[in-house]
């Protein structure tokens, strides 16, 4: 029997006696041991009535467990479906009224509560240190399972989008989106055996799951697996690492210890950012601190990753680098490509581009071109070689007055400021202009931001009706765990 991914990720491991999984408590999970252990999960999934098709949704915190739940999902021909922890339960309820699983795991706090929205399906529960439920029946069963069939074109994950610009959207990835985009993402970084991956990113997001562990598993990398992101633990491991795939937040807040410095991060090969925009700021000051060039790339759920800055030569600060081989990327406006530098939406068509959206036909056809391409909605530029330089996205784009104002081009302007950490601009309704623009801007700790500084400041660099009309000072901007900008919730908070 063949299975695509699992034979890929999984399956060349079974005998693979190298450390897998390296935990915080300091114990270690072999590849073999970890295999093994998917086995006696998938027995317990097929127990359950789960087989090729159904989806499993899983609403539980990060865990080795957690793992090997994912990949006996894929042994058995199931579709993965992981929930941020963080969702509640009115949330966790549009989950499975779309989804229509054949299993809920969830935590064993939150089961009297999600029992009650299961409609009598089938539950699990799974916690960190595998006592659930799910746990104790894999304890009592075979360490191997007969691996179900399952092709290319077969699903194998329905992730949701995270929800930034409305209603989070049901991915379905196939076999083949995530399998080709794993060996792209392991060929470009180089990743093999040799390397030992940082892993401080939730495991429910497409950056935390596929990109770090299918990459991983794929080169038989070794991962330090850490529960959440905290900096001493970081710090710790730096010098027993090559690798780390994090959100720019992690970049700040290391910036912001004194403890990162160029001897901490020798042991270091490569360190990757995505999920939000990196500001340029921050990947000059860790190059200055630590000698590391971040390498920053660019995806989404739907497509997996798009771009991605070189290995070998420059990772320009602000760039999410180039198409990644054998994925199309193109810029378009109106139907046409824009001209080298003109700004445009992203579009972009490959192996790695999703089944489609999850019961909404209408939505998929909407978002998709006739020659194949998905429509992103991020607005961006692309160079004579190629490099994307992401803007922002099609529905922050700010129209005041009949003009199009672009919020990173006055963030840009607003974060040069030295008494500025960081702003996001955004446009609420205005009964004359249509939209008026509002910037909230976040001081340094010890910075003063003066109105009559900032406004002199916008006044030297950008055209008159790009200027805010409004300026609010927060404390720290909005942002979900993936570490991305609400600015849905800025827009509604200041509109
Ligand atoms: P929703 O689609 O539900 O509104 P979302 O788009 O935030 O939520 P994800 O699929 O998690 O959900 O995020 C993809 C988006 O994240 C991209 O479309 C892009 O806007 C942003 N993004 C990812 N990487 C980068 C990056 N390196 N620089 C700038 N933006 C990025
Ligand atoms: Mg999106």
């Amino acid at each position: 029997m063949t299975n695509t991914l699992y034979d890929a990720l999984i399956g060349p491991h079974h005998d693979n006696t190298a450390p897998f999984l390296h935990l915080g408590d300091g114990t270690q999970i072999t590849f073999a041991a970890f295999c093994a252990r998917a086995a006696q999960i998938a027995h317990v999934l097929s127990d359950h009535g789960v087989g090729p098709r159904d989806r499993i949704v899983v609403q539980a915190p990060k865990s080795a467990e957690y793992l090997a739940l994912y990949a006996a999902a894929l042994q058995t021909g199931a579709v993965f479906l992981p929930l941020n922890t963080a969702y509640t339960l009115s949330e966790v309820q549009y989950f499975v009224d779309d989804a229509d699983p054949a299993l809920i795991v969830c935590a064993p706090d939150t089961a009297p509560d999600i029992a009650s929205l299961a409609d009598k399906r089938p539950m699990l529960t799974l916690d960190a240190t595998a006592t659930g439920t799910l746990s104790t029946a894999a304890n009592a069963a075979p360490t191997g399972f007969n691996t179900v069939a399952r092709g290319p074109d077969d699903l194998a994950g329905l992730l949701y989008t995270s929800g930034t610009t409305g209603r989070s959207k049901g991915a379905m990835m196939s076999h083949r989106n995530l399998l080709s985009n794993a060996r792209a993402l392991t060929d470009l970084w180089q990743i093999t055996h040799a390397d030992t991956l940082i892993h401080a990113l939730p495991v429910f997001h497409t950056h935390g799951l596929f990109v770090a562990i299918n990459t991983a598993l794929l080169a038989g990398a070794q991962i330090r697996f850490m529960a959440s992101f905290n900096t001493d633990a970081i710090l710790h491991a730096l010098p027993r690492s090559t690798l780390m795939m994090g959100v720019p937040t992690f970049y700040t807040r290391l910036l912001a210890d004194p403890r990162l410095t160029h001897e901490a991060t020798s042991n270091m090969r490569l360190f990757i950012s995505g999920s939000a925009p990196l500001l340029a700021e921050t990947h000059r000051a860790f190059t200055d601190r630590t000698g590391h060039r971040i390498l920053e790339r660019y995806g989404m759920t739907e497509t997996n990753m798009i771009t991605s800055n070189p290995y070998d030569g420059d990772r320009v600060p602000g760039t999410v680098g180039h198409a990644l081989p054998g994925v199309a990327v193109r810029i378009r406006d109106a139907g046409r490509c824009t001209p080298t530098g003109d700004i445009g939406v992203i579009e972009v068509r490959g192996d790695n581009v999703f089944q489609g959206y999850w019961n909404q036909p209408e939505k998929t056809a909407e978002d998709m071109t006739e020659d194949g391409y998905f429509i992103t909605g991020d607005l961006a530029t692309m160079d004579a070689t190629g490099r994307v330089t992401i803007v922002g996205r099609a529905k922050d784009l700010i129209i005041s007055g009949g003009y199009n104002i672009y919020p990173k081009e006055v963030e840009d302007v607003l974060n040069a400021l030295p008494s500025v950490l960081e702003s996001a601009v955004i446009g609420v309704p205005d009964p004359d202009k249509g939209e008026a623009v509002v910037a909230v801007i976040v001081p340094t700790p010890d910075g003063q931001v003066t109105d009559a500084d900032v406004q002199a400041h916008v006044s030297a660099h950008l055209a008159k009706f790009k200027h805010p009309r409004r300026y609010v000072t927060m404390d720290a901007l909005p942002r979900n765990t993936m570490g991305k900008v609400q600015k849905t919730t800025l827009r509604s908070d200041l509109g």
